[in-house]
């Protein structure tokens, strides 16, 4: 089976990996601050907060907002659950935006249809969460444009996106937002195992995160409420998590980062010659925004029911079938029997979201893939096509 994503690892990462086991810290060590400097730097943000997971990276992201009871938190129906439940660990209400049509992002005209009539019922929402899908950043101008209308802040969730740009600036460096979110899974881009960061801006949010990342204990004499004790003395201000990435998952992520730019021009290589092999197929390629580069972590096709007699679960199985690994990014999160039972009334319908959940397959795409892998895909498809 060709799997839809793998992760590449050097004998470089792995020796990256071993000296941290020879090491004195397995934990809270000088690899997390230097895995983190990398990250900032690849994404032209201030400050990068490292942790367990981009799940937790998204949670401690709300918490730093404010994000509470009685908040509502809106993001896309097409992602990871990941990031809508981050809103609900924080206790607050998901509501959803439909996507565009064309590059499956979170549609900016959709949200602020929906901020209008969230503005008349006094609803508005304190924070909208888009995402980055394939690693193709949505059209954040628009958001951000929103966001100072409406006064919701914004946190990207670019667990695809790592090494993308967006109007020319690297996706996290925060233009039109207050936090970017990376995650660092195996099937991702660059990997740490397991692995999230979140980067911004603000040194206050930094600062929030960095506390609710480890119990929201701190060691930093400013941080404490009156005088420190002494030399052995920590406080606890605030009620945190213990989210801390270990010392071996940043020497893996510290490796990797120093192929960001190979991993994603490889994407960028596979990509290409999928659209030019693919291009007489009854197949919707991926469109690419002029003021995006991609970091591509996905290469979905939409089965074109306009033009082809299978359904989608039928090239799907054929596909699987053919020793294929491919998959469908994403179930709409609002479809979720979970979500379905917090909001019995049910949510706006979202046209768009739907019908490119009835017609997404994601094909193989990974930097090790080799040319005639691919072509074993691509042959797979024309055979079940035609
Ligand atoms: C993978 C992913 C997440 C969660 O990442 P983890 O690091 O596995 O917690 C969140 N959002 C999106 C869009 C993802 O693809």
């Amino acid at each position: 089976m060709i799997p839809y994503g793998r992760q590449d690892i050097s004998t470089d990462d792995i020796e990256a990996v071993v000296e941290v086991l020879n090491s004195d810290f397995l934990t809270q060590g000088q690899k997390v601050p230097a895995f983190e400097e990398a990250v900032a730097k690849a994404s032209g943000a201030a400050h990068a907060v490292a942790v367990n997971s981009a799940t937790s990276a998204l949670h401690i992201a709300c918490m730093a907002l404010g994000v509470g009871p009685g908040d509502r938190v809106w993001t896309s129906p097409i992602t990871f659950v990941a990031s809508a439940n981050s809103a609900l660990y924080c206790g607050a209400e998901v509501d959803f935006v439909d996507v565009d049509a064309r590059s499956y992002n979170m549609c900016p005209k959709a949200l602020e249809a929906k901020l209008q009539q969230a503005e008349a019922s006094d609803q508005l929402p304190k924070v909208v969460i888009p995402v980055h899908l394939c690693g193709q950043s949505c059209d954040m101008e628009a958001i951000g444009k929103l966001a100072l209308r409406y006064g919701f802040k914004v946190i990207e969730d670019a667990s695809h996106a790592i090494g993308g740009a967006y109007q020319d600036q690297p996706v996290g460096s925060g233009r039109y937002s207050d936090i970017t979110v990376f995650s660092f899974h195996p099937v991702k881009i660059v990997t740490t195992a397991e692995g999230g960061v979140a980067v911004t801006n603000d040194a206050a949010l930094a600062q929030k995160m960095g506390l609710a990342r480890s119990h929201g204990v701190t060691r930093d004499p400013d941080l404490m409420v009156g005088e420190s004790d002494g030399p052995w003395y920590y406080q606890q201000v605030d009620l945190g998590y213990n989210y801390r990435m270990t010392e071996l998952q940043a020497a893996l992520g510290l490796s990797q980062m120093t192929r960001l730019e190979e991993f994603v021009s490889r994407r960028h290589v596979l990509a290409k010659r999928y659209n030019m092999l693919l291009a007489d197929l009854p197949l919707i390629l991926p469109w690419q925004h002029p003021e995006t580069y991609s970091g591509l972590h996905l290469y979905v096709v939409q089965v074109d029911d306009r033009t082809c007699d299978l359904s989608r679960r039928q090239v799907f199985e054929a596909l699987r079938a053919a020793g294929i690994g491919v998959n469908v990014h994403y179930i709409p999160v609002h479809t979720q029997p979970y979500y379905r039972d917090l909001r019995p009334q049910g949510y706006d319908p979202l046209p768009n979201a739907m019908g490119y959940y009835s017609r997404a397959i994601s094909l193989p795409m990974f930097p090790t893939m080799t040319e005639e892998q691919q072509d074993q895909v691509v042959s797979a498809l024309t055979q079940i096509l035609n």
